[in-house]
């Protein structure tokens, strides 16, 4: 069963490359003899266009030049469906506005079905790692009514007659809701933010993989970290499917290879001094953007942990570092390779009053976090979590240029027009 990619045809005998329902990113080389297969079905063989859907019967046959290793002789052709043409899709290579236009066709391109095996494996195998741990899944909910990361990048909704909502940026503070009653806990969710810079690493949707759980500290919460990422990369490249198409994206897998805990961290106090020394203009305060991000990254050459940041630099549940408060206890793991940040982690801030302070300090009214704040209130313990944003890991595995490749119907501040 699959559709048809490309035909060639050679006097009495007809090659067919298959996009099959099996293996779809590896594609099945036909081949069509005319005295092997009915005349009618021969003479049919005309009409079948790119993209026309097929079910074929035949042999399969070993063949070490075929693009699998296997080809398959034909013994008879079902056309399911004839499609129309022209394909609107049908030259080699398209600029990006156009496969955006017709995303609902590029999506079935060689390219775009390996990347969606890659984040099908990926996923399985971040699933199967909490499950392996103990940790227990939960669904945090989409329409919330407190903003998490700040106000600019909240979408805002109309909730019923008059009331208003929001999307969720992130399930953090439900998580360290869910905490209280399973321990440890993960979810895995969309989250949405009103991103307006262009940027190749910012998506107005994506999903979010998120973490939390009891009496976990700063350094427990860094060892989940490393760890999850390399059963990740690991279990990709142990399985030969999801191995040979990294290897096709990358070039080379050895970098991969040796991703394996525990990763280094680096205070940034000590980025700021490297990133000195690369003549960045940067003061100690200053945030650390993207593009600091990618002198670290490149610097570096591995995944790494950024810690200890300045405390106004992060939200108010991080927790202020009991060595000092003008730093706190959050951490960002960073992608090498020029990718920058893929995950936001920190030890949760378990003072109620410190919480109410900086609460109001970031301006927000602490009357709309009483929930939270019962938290610190009935059975309060330390505890630690980290959000994985989900396209930038596929991003940098597959070494992608930009992050709409990483997700079949990206959300783009600029893309206004999307099915
Ligand atoms: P950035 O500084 O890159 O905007 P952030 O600090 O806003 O990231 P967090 O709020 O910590 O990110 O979110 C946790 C993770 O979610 C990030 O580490 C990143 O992997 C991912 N993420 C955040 N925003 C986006 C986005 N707009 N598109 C895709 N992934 C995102
Ligand atoms: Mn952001």
């Amino acid at each position: 069963m699959g559709w048809v990619i490309r035909k060639r045809e050679h006097g009495n005998i007809v090659f067919i490359d298959l996009r099959t329902v099996k293996e779809p990113w590896n594609p099945l080389q036909i081949v069509i003899k005319k005295e092997k297969i009915r005349e009618e079905t021969w003479r049919n063989l005309k009409k079948i266009t790119r993209e026309s859907s097929l079910l074929v019967e035949g042999e399969l046959v070993e063949n070490p030049r075929a693009p699998r290793g296997i080809e398959l002789y034909a013994r008879n052709i079902d056309i399911t469906h004839i499609a129309e043409t022209p394909y609107p899709l049908g030259k080699k290579s398209h600029p990006p506005e156009v496969l955006m236009q017709w995303r609902h066709l590029a999506i079935r391109s060689n390219r775009y079905t390996k990347i969606w095996v890659i984040r099908d494996h990926l996923l399985r195998l971040a699933r199967e790692y909490f499950m392996v741990n103990n940790w227990y899944e939960v669904s945090p909910p989409i329409i919330v009514s407190t903003a998490v990361e700040g106000g600019a990048t909240l979408f805002e909704i109309k909730y019923f007659d008059n009331s208003k909502a929001y999307l969720s940026q992130s399930a953090q503070l439900y998580l360290e809701v869910m905490v209280f009653s399973l321990g440890k806990v993960w979810s895995l969710t969309p989250s949405f933010r009103a991103e307006k810079s262009r940027t190749r690493r910012h998506l107005a949707e994506y999903w979010h993989l998120e973490a939390e759980a009891a009496w976990y500290r700063f350094k427990d919460n860094l060892r989940v970290q490393e760890e999850l990422i390399s059963y990740i990369i690991q279990g990709l490249l142990k399985n030969p499917v999801t191995r040979h198409i990294i290897e096709e994206f990358r070039g080379n897998i050895e970098h991969l290879e040796e991703i394996k805990p525990p990763f280094k961290r680096i205070s940034y106090d000590e980025a700021i001094d490297i990133l000195q020394q690369h003549n960045v203009d940067i003061r100690w305060g200053d945030d650390i953007g993207a593009d600091e991000e990618k002198v670290l990254s490149e610097e570096i050459g591995q995944p790494f942990f950024l810690t200890h940041f300045p405390s106004h630099l992060k939200p108010f549940y991080v927790k202020l570092d009991p060595k000092g408060p003008e730093t706190c206890l959050a951490a960002d793991l960073l992608a090498p390779e020029g990718y920058g940040e893929i995950i936001g982690g920190s030890e949760r801030e378990d003072n109620i009053d410190i919480l109410v302070d900086r609460i109001r300090k970031e301006g927000f009214d602490p009357e709309a976090y009483s929930w939270y704040l019962d938290l610190r209130r009935y059975g309060s313990v330390p505890h630690s979590g980290f959000g994985l944003g989900v396209e930038r890991l596929i991003w940098w595995i597959l070494k992608l240029d930009h992050i709409r490749d990483t997700i079949p119907f990206p959300r783009l501040a600029r893309v206004k027009k999307f099915i």
